[in-house]
């Protein structure tokens, strides 16, 4: 690891003013930094630890949704009452993701910003990564894609996003609050991850002087069915091959709304927009969730090693819907 300067922000103006050096990064929980620094991915001049800042409450907001602190603690968000009652969906996401030990450190401003877990962003043995470093190729192209995107790739990063909390986070159309000197300012969640295009080294639209202070949860109709479905090389401490966040709001038989988005097949948490229309007004049966299922997964361009990804997805999102569907 580099050397490097370690200082304590005292207020989040602090932090702010500390953003302005491009050499400088926030430090919250460290989970992923810290692995990124020791490896070299990452080597900031300047730490500034915000681990301090007044930004760790979950509560509630006057129009039925939640506010969770950019700092709240990924254990803490998944078992705060008002996320089990209000947004189990979530609960079981942020469950299904890492270990105890992991959980207890991450935060959910931290947990966004992670970034791709491609084993060649990791390992600067391989020099060509256009994430890591831009206009040095992508060595994942020709190596082992077992693990790599199936959907909004392109020629230049064929990575995936590795959260779980942001694909719950996407079908429940969760919003970043991010401040920086200019004020504050929303980010939906599904436009807060990019896709790869000609500049995969950006994973997100945070702006480089901005800083996460909350994520808002609206309202929802979901917390009597929805389900989380993880699916991995093993039981835990492994990132997705595929998961699907599914929520349904059922009424007299009928979809009245639906979302699903999918992880670890895309560079962000993947809303299957197309797949939801599929099932709105109409029952929730066979063939309303086999064509939401094929519907997720039609836009799919797999690369060598991963086609089994696609039939993947599709039985999953059929899985999570059915699963959805029969709670209550
Ligand atoms: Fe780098 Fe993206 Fe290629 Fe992985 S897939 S080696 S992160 S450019």
């Amino acid at each position: 690891m580099r050397a490097f300067e370690y200082v304590r922000a005292t207020s989040v103006d602090d932090a702010l003013a500390a953003l302005r050096d491009p050499n400088t990064r926030l430090l919250a929980g460290g989970t992923n930094l810290v692995d990124l620094m020791k490896g070299y991915v990452e080597q900031p001049v300047r730490i500034v630890d915000i681990t301090r800042l007044p930004l760790s409450e979950v509560s509630p907001l006057p129009d039925g949704g939640v506010r969770i602190g950019a700092l709240v603690r990924n254990s803490d968000t998944a078992n705060h009452a008002l996320v089990r009652q209000r947004y189990p969906l979530l609960t079981q996401a942020l469950v299904a993701g890492a270990s105890p030990q992991l959980r207890n450190m991450a935060t959910v401003g931290g947990n966004l910003m992670q970034r791709t877990r491609c084993h060649y962003f990791y390992d600067t043995a391989f020099g060509a990564c256009n994430k890591r470093q831009p206009g040095t190729g992508c060595a994942a192209l020709n190596g082992f894609t077992r693990q790599h995107a199936i959907l909004g790739a392109s020629d230049r990063c064929i990575a995936t996003h590795p959260s779980d909390m942001a694909v719950a986070l996407a079908a429940l159309d969760a919003v970043v609050r991010v401040r920086s000197a200019r004020g504050e300012r929303v980010i939906p969640i599904v436009e807060f991850h990019r896709l790869p295009g000609l500049t995969p080294e950006r994973d997100n639209t945070l702006a480089r002087d901005e800083m996460i202070v909350a994520v808002d949860l609206p309202p929802s109709c979901f917390a009597d069915r929805s389900y989380y479905l993880k699916v991995r090389d093993r039981a835990s401490y492994a990132f997705a091959l595929v998961s699907v966040a599914a929520a349904l709001d059922v009424r007299d038989g009928t979809v009245r709304d639906a979302r699903i988005a999918l992880g670890g097949v895309a560079h962000k948490p993947w809303r299957a927009v197309d797949a939801e229309k599929r099932l709105v007004g109409r029952p929730l049966d066979g063939a309303s969730i086999a064509a939401a299922a094929e519907a997720s997964v039609a836009q799919a361009r797999p690369v060598r090693d991963n086609a089994f990804k696609v039939a993947l997805a599709r039985r999953s999102v059929a899985r999570a819907l059915e699963t959805a569907g029969a709670m209550v």
